[in-house]
């Protein structure tokens, strides 16, 4: 059965590059009628935070990306120390002691005479008396998985057939000196005791995907099909990580963007089909295809997401609305007239507030100096209120007669000196709503 996982490391708030893998991942296993996993990635106890896993969480939900499993790696250290030995038993874990400033000098001589900085196995020579040696004088050392050297080889369902020389990596390290499991390790037994068949991440993990073939490999799991999408670039093709304070999905969500745009944007950005505003996630999964995508990076730019929330709310029904339209303060009885007057009007759900603000409170007149006297008398022939649907084409055919203006030079200046816009909704049914009119003292 089709399985996959979204494996976030809860040390911040998921951004929209978080975003495209959970998707990708979540779609497939949609798609397949399979199973989506979330993984917490938790196995740094220090930069992982409770408060990042309820947040990835409320995330998730808001987009409706539901899991059917969730998992934290942090309740499965005995499975990782289990695996750890079986690696031991088989002869491909080694303890290292080298220091990190060790290592750096290491790496910067290899760099100096020109070859790749890959680790040169010098603790594979240590004998045992050694090792007792060096724990002694610098505790335990960390551990490193024996690679078979070899061409690593696995068709990417992204950038297809790949093939990593595993010479020219170094040797993964998959428990550090204080004895914390690294990633590696973690994914690669839940990938296995899981059953994850697709895998979708990033493409900074390809070097990983090499190094993980060979683990999963060596503790007897099956591969299995792997995808590294392009990395997210801003607009200009700027580095999106710079920026990813202000793309963080709850920014997104507080800047009233809707779910299913962000979600039909990301869905297809990046893939030969165009974006294409969907109504739900299952339509999305039926139309989905990893296969679509392409290798290079992908440009994002989040004023893209605003032109589609506005259709998404354009096409809402009041039903779906009331909770919002109530909350700002809208009487019930105005809700229906007011949703059908602003809903073409706004581009966000944010907007909803301001309409009424206008309507309740009264807009700042906008008066150019040519019209102040023609809107002085205007005013004294409008009517009190509460207005209807007539007022307005009562009023103004009034104001017409009474001072030979008419189209646009009549219309315009009564627009902008009721709702301070010089566009909006059309005034005969904007007028019932007006609460106050500043324009009148
Ligand atoms: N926690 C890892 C990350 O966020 C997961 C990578 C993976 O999907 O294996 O990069």
């Amino acid at each position: 059965m089709t399985t996959t996982r979204f494996a976030p490391s809860p040390t911040g708030y998921i951004h929209v590059g978080n975003l495209r893998t959970a998707l990708m991942n979540h779609l497939i296993a949609r798609k397949a009628g399979g199973t989506f996993i979330l993984r917490i990635d938790d196995t740094d106890p220090e930069r992982s935070k409770q408060e990042y896993v309820d947040a990835i969480q409320q995330d998730l939900e808001w987009l409706g990306l539901t899991w059917d499993r969730i998992e934290r790696q942090s309740d499965r250290l005995e499975r990782y120390e289990e695996a750890a030995q079986q690696l031991r038993d088989m002869g491909r874990f080694y303890e290292c002691f080298e220091t990190p400033v060790e290592l750096d000098l290491k790496r910067k001589k290899q760099l100096n005479m020109g070859k790749p900085p890959v680790y040169d196995r010098a603790a594979l020579a240590l004998s045992e008396d050694d090792k007792a040696k060096l724990r002694e004088e610098r505790g335990n050392g960390h551990w490193r998985f024996k690679l078979d050297h070899e061409r690593i080889e696995w068709t990417d369902g992204i950038l297809g057939d790949r093939s990593i020389d595993a010479a020219s990596v170094s040797d993964p390290v998959l428990i550090r000196a204080d004895g914390q499991f690294l990633y590696t390790l973690a994914s690669v037994c839940d990938d296995i005791d899981y059953g994850v068949t697709d895998v979708v991440r990033g493409s900074d993990h390809v070097t990983n995907t090499a190094t993980q073939i060979q683990i999963i490999q060596a503790l007897g799991g099956e591969v299995p099909n792997f995808a590294h999408h392009s990395l997210l670039t801003g607009p200009q093709g700027e580095a999106l990580s710079k920026r990813l304070g202000t793309l963080a999905l709850r920014d997104l969500r507080e800047a009233g963007i809707e779910p299913m745009a962000l979600l039909s944007l990301m869905a297809r950005l990046g893939s030969s089909d165009p974006v294409e505003l969907q109504a739900s996630v299952e339509d999305i999964a039926e139309s989905f295809d990893i296969g679509k995508f392409g290798a290079s990076p992908t440009k994002f730019d989040e004023n893209d997401l605003y032109p589609l929330t506005a259709r998404i709310l354009h096409e809402t029904p009041l039903s779906d609305m009331a909770e919002d339209i109530a909350a700002a303060g809208v009487p019930d009885a105005l809700a229906e007239r007011f949703w059908n007057v602003t809903r073409e009007n706004i581009t966000t759900r944010k907007d909803i507030a301001t309409w009424w603000d206008l309507f309740a409170n009264g807009a700042e007149p906008a008066i150019d100096d040519e019209d102040q006297e023609f809107i002085a008398q205007a005013m004294s022939m409008l009517p009190e209120g509460p207005f209807d649907d007539a007022t307005w084409g009562a009023w103004t055919a009034d104001v017409k007669a009474a001072t030979g203006r008419k189209g646009r030079g009549l219309f315009m200046p009564l627009r902008k000196a009721l709702t301070g816009q010089a566009h909006g909704p059309d005034m005969s049914a904007v007028m019932p709503l007006l609460q106050v009119i500043k324009a009148r003292s």
